[in-house]
């Protein structure tokens, strides 16, 4: 009587288990494989970007200088003729910068030009050069103005701003290279690779920031105050209301400019 009691609630106990088995949460299994996935996915990025960060660091100069110069081969574009004065003034604001900024790095090219674009718009290239679109040019009125841009993708190269985005690619490509090849659910690749594009823009704006705080301490030691910055920054947020493109890439102009009148003296 006692066997078949014990037989009987050892039935009940595997049945209930049973129940268990087949009530287990969907969402708390995808939550598990994906908290899984998603610490996966953040060991191998850091790997990548930590191990990709000590190769770009310590590269001797001259092959750094050569990785530059290859980045740049690509976007080179053909500049415009400008007038014998303008050449002079941003060959001026150039050298007040690096007057300004003793430690400068050497090795940038630092050739400034002035490209055919409807835009308004600057680009710093990986070797240092940097393009000012013709509108744009056209719109920075004072040496103050042309200071603020021309400081700003300096910036961009003094903080290798350039090496660390193509750090940033290679490990976000190698990471998504490597999830799309073990595993076959589009939907878990979909959602790794919006992450890291996102976490990327956010890497873009501290990068923003962070060339436009060089910008305003050079104009800062230069003129006293750095009242210019904010009106380039209007200029670029009015004139560019309508260009998708221009405010796809530059989100938070707002914020941006926000933090200029704090930094300004
Ligand atoms: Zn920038």
């Amino acid at each position: 009587m006692e066997d078949n009691y014990d037989a009987e609630a050892a039935r009940a106990i595997i049945e209930a288990e049973n129940v268990n088995v087949t009530e287990k949460n969907p969402l708390g299994e995808l939550f598990k494989i994906l908290s899984g996935l998603a610490v996966t996915l953040v060991c191998v990025y850091t790997f990548i970007f930590l191990a990709s960060g000590v190769v770009l660091q310590t590269l001797r100069e001259d092959k750094r200088t050569n990785l530059e110069e290859y980045l740049t081969k690509s976007h080179k574009q053909i500049p415009i003729e400008i007038s014998a004065k303008d050449r002079k003034r941003i060959e001026r604001v150039k050298n007040k910068i690096l007057t300004a900024d003793t430690d400068f790095p050497k090795t940038s090219k630092l050739e400034i030009n002035v490209i055919k674009n409807k835009d308004l718009n600057a680009f710093c290239y990986p070797n240092g050069n940097i393009d000012i679109t013709e509108p744009l040019f056209k719109e920075l009125k004072t040496d103050e103005e042309l200071t603020f841009i021309i400081a700003h993708e300096m910036g961009h190269y003094k903080h290798k701003d350039h090496l660390m985005h193509l750090r940033r690619n290679i490990s976000n490509a190698a990471t998504v290279i490597l999830f799309s090849v073990f595993n076959t659910n589009s939907n878990i690749n979909t959602v790794a690779s919006s992450g890291f594009e996102l976490s990327e823009l956010s890497f873009s704006r501290q990068d923003e920031t962070n060339a436009d705080k060089y910008a305003i301490n050079m104009m800062n030691k230069i003129y006293g105050n750095a009242e210019a910055g904010i009106r380039v920054m209007e200029i670029l947020k009015e004139k560019n209301k309508f260009n998708i493109e221009f405010l796809s890439t530059h989100p938070d102009l707002d914020r941006r400019i926000e933090n200029i009148r704090k930094m300004t003296k």
